[in-house]
Formats: structure tokens, C-alpha cells, sequence
């Protein structure tokens, strides 16, 4: 017996006949003879439709009326898997947030798990009921209903696994894995069998639509063994294993069992949502470097990569660096504020950029994947405008207009091209 969570999203639970796949799925586990909790997402679109409406009724709704309308989705969810589980004889109750209860804290519309009540589950789950609990909501200390912000019943499936000890938390979606790349744009991308949590972290860009990052880092902090799946597959093909997302140790385990070599790189990723931004004629001298990120740290502007130039005229550089694209505009109003401390002369900035990042735990103990990919980048005339690092990470900023290219051309040279998944 093992005690497992399913988590199932919006595609999965679209319409009664979906919710009926969904509770097959979810007998065949109990069948099996395991303790089934079951977190589930609302209708595709509904949770869209219900912030349309909150929008419609004010533009700045109150966020605490807020969450109680976009809560409801996943309230309506819960008990139709409930009803449908009945129907085919598997014993089952809903258990809402306020319920459990699930406390949260009280930032309303993203709002942070501090807590889950087990007593109720585990009881529900001893007798061999399954219990089906609504993703994306909590309640506050003060007992009103908060949300965990958009796509956040992820995080309530892996909190939820951690609370209650389980063995796996399974999260059914409508890819069947995390890829090497994004497939849309490598067709030989390839379904990877397993990753760790900080690589997964790092291939966020590529795999943002498989799972709200803030699950992974808790999956990671929280030790939750994760399984990404399709709820779309033929279980019975066999073919549905999906990506299992595990800790260092365990992945070495995996490893050595299957005589696997363990691979350099494990992905590419790529993401268009930085902007760069470029202050000229920036005084070359002890401080100048602080009047520019002080601010910017000041104002919770998280800045990527950094380069700067050698000094080109007279004791003064150009400072390069990139923000997050959403952050732009409000960087550029920080930077023009100081710019009497700072004392830059021209302030630029480009949208038009791309990062693309290689990542594996695998260069850890690897030299050369930098050279690898500057090479790589190089051949195709791509230019580099900046470089960042980590120990599982190697990134580069270039023209957007060269990601498909880039991404290609390194999936290749990674050696990481399988089949051609269109063809
Ligand atoms: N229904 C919520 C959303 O669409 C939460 C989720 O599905 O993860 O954001
Ligand atoms: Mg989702």
C-alpha cells in the first residue's frame, strides 16, 4: 500500500466525461489498493471567466471578495470527482480548503501555505475514502477563503503530499512529461525519464505550462517525489510514465540501478522576458557599480546578468545588465531617478533579447560545456551579449530573433536530438 496524491489541471477536469476519465484513474490507484487524495484544478477557463468577472463588477476589486469568487471553480470540481467517484462505487468526500483547513496567510490572491490540518485526512483516508480537495484556495487566520495565486494547485498537491507523507504526488496534465526542449520548437526533443528539482527550477521556461515553479522549489524544500503526466494517455499502452522530478541522491540511485552514464546537460531552456538595459560613460571608480543596483535592489528589482565593459574613454564603462521584462519600465523610472548619484551619460534598453540558458547537474563535474556552447552559437553567427553562470547553468543573452536557431543548434550539439516526434 502506498499513499499517494493525484493532482489533476483544468484540461483533465473540462466537462463531466473528462471528470469520468479522472475518476477511472483514480479507482484503478484505489483498486490497487493505495490511500488516494485526489487535488484538482478548476475548468479550463473557468478561473479565467470568474477574474473576468471581478474585473467587469470593479477594476479593483477587493482581494478578499476576489478570492472568494475565483475559489468557486475548484469548489465545483471537487464535488462533481466526488459524485462521479460515488456513482462507480468508490467511496469519496470533498474537503474544501476552510475545511482541512488549509491556513494560509492572508495575502489575498497569492496567498503562501503556512500549514495543513491532517487529522480530518487522515482519518478520511484510513477508513478508505478518497479524499478530493480543491486546489489553488486556503483560509486565513481570520477564517475567510485566500487563493494561492494563478496555477497554484500545484503547490497545494505537493503541500498536500508533504503534509500528509506520501509516497509520490502524481501530477496529471495534458503533456505527458518534461522535454529536453520545448517540442514546439525541437521536434527531437525527447521526454526526459527523470530530473532533479533544481534543474527543473532552472528549465522553468521550458516547462512554465507543465508546473507552477513555486511547487518545484517546494517539492525540493519539502523532499515531495513528483511525477509529471498525461491524463490524456492510454493507460493501458504502458507508455505512461511521465518525468519523475527527485533529488540529486535518488536520481544517482536511478542511475546506477539502469547503468545509465549520467548525461552533461539534461535541457535547454529559453526565456523572452528579459530586457536589457545599457548606461554609457558610467565613471570608472570604486562606488559606481552600488549607485546603479542599490537602487534597484531598493525597489525589489531582481537584476540577471551583469556585464561590464573595459573602460573605453577616459576612466569611464558601460554597464550592462538585465531585468525581467514586466520590471522595465520601472527600472528605467529607478535608474533615471539616480542618475545624479550614478552619473551615466546615455540610458538604453532592448526588449528584442532572448536568454538561453543549457542545464545540468551533469557539468558540475564537467569542464568545457561553456566552450561547447560558444562554439556552437559561434558557428551559426550568433552574437553573444551576455554571458551568466551557475553551477548546473550556463546562460547567454541574444537577438530574440535567433532563439528557435539557438535552441536548435545546441540541442544538437549536446547530443541531446532523439526522434523526431512530428515525423
Ligand atoms: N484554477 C487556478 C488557475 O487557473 C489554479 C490552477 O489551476 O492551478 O490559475
Ligand atoms: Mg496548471
Amino acid at each position: 500500500m502506498a499513499r499517494i496524491v493525484m493532482k489533476f489541471g483544468g484540461t483533465s477536469m473540462a466537462g463531466i466525461e473528462r471528470i469520468r476519465n479522472v475518476a477511472g484513474r483514480v479507482k484503478a490507484e484505489v483498486d490497487a489498493g493505495n490511500q488516494v487524495a485526489v487535488v484538482v484544478s478548476a475548468m479550463a477557463g473557468e478561473t479565467d471567466r470568474l477574474v473576468g468577472f471581478c474585473k467587469e463588477a470593479a477594476p479593483l476589486a477587493d482581494p478578499r471578495e476576489y478570492d472568494v469568487v475565483v475559489a468557486s471553480g475548484e469548489q465545483v470540481t471537487s464535488g462533481l470527482l466526488a459524485i462521479t467517484l460515488q456513482a462507480m462505487g468508490c467511496p469519496a468526500r470533498s474537503w474544501l480548503g476552510w475545511q482541512l483547513p488549509i491556513r494560509t496567510s492572508d495575502a489575498h490572491a497569492s496567498a503562501r501555505i503556512a500549514e495543513i490540518d491532517t487529522v480530518a485526512l487522515d482519518k478520511a483516508l484510513a477508513s478508505g475514502e478518497v479524499a478530493v480537495i480543491p486546489g489553488f484556495q486556503g483560509m486565513e487566520e481570520g477564517g475567510r477563503v485566500t487563493t494561492l495565486g494563478r496555477g497554484g494547485s500545484d503547490t497545494s498537491a505537493v503541500a498536500v503530499a508533504a503534509a500528509m507523507r506520501a509516497d509520490r504526488c502524481d501530477i496529471y496534465t495534458d503533456v505527458d512529461g518534461v522535454y529536453t526542449t520545448d517540442p514546439r520548437i525541437v521536434p527531437k526533443a525527447k521526454k526526459l525519464s527523470h530530473v532533479t528539482y533544481e534543474e527543473m527550477l532552472e528549465l522553468a521556461s521550458v516547462g512554465a505550462k507543465v508546473l507552477q515553479t513555486r511547487s518545484v522549489g517546494l517539492a525540493m524544500k519539502e523532499g515531495v517525489r513528483v511525477r509529471v503526466l498525461s491524463s490524456f494517455d492510454n493507460p493501458a499502452s504502458g507508455n505512461n510514465d511521465g518525468t519523475l522530478i527527485v533529488s540529486d541522491e535518488e536520481i544517482a540511485k536511478i542511475s546506477k540501478e539502469l547503468n545509465m552514464e549520467s548525461q552533461l546537460i539534461t535541457g535547454i531552456a529559453y526565456d523572452k522576458n528579459e530586457a536589457k538595459i545599457t548606461l554609457t560613460d558610467v565613471p570608472d571608480k570604486p562606488g559606481a557599480v552600488s549607485a546603479i543596483f542599490g537602487p534597484l535592489a531598493d525597489a525589489n528589482i531582481n537584476v540577471d546578468m551583469i556585464i561590464q565593459n573595459i573602460a573605453h574613454n577616459a576612466g569611464s564603462t558601460d554597464v550592462t545588465f538585465t531585468v525581467p521584462g514586466a520590471e522595465l519600465a520601472r527600472s528605467l523610472d529607478v535608474l533615471d531617478k539616480a542618475r545624479g548619484e550614478i552619473g551615466y551619460g546615455a540610458l538604453t534598453h532592448d526588449t528584442k533579447v532572448c536568454k538561453v540558458s543549457v542545464v545540468g547537474v551533469g557539468m558540475r563535474s564537467h569542464a568545457g560545456v561553456a566552450a561547447t556552447m560558444f562554439k556552437a552559437l559561434a558557428e551559426r553567427g550568433i552574437n553573444i551579449q551576455a554571458i551568466s553562470t551557475s553551477e548546473i547553468k550556463v546562460s547567454v543573452l541574444i537577438d530574440a530573433d535567433f532563439t528557435e536557431l539557438a535552441v536548435r543548434v545546441l540541442h544538437t550539439a549536446y547530443e541531446l536530438d532523439g526522434e523526431d516526434q512530428a515525423g
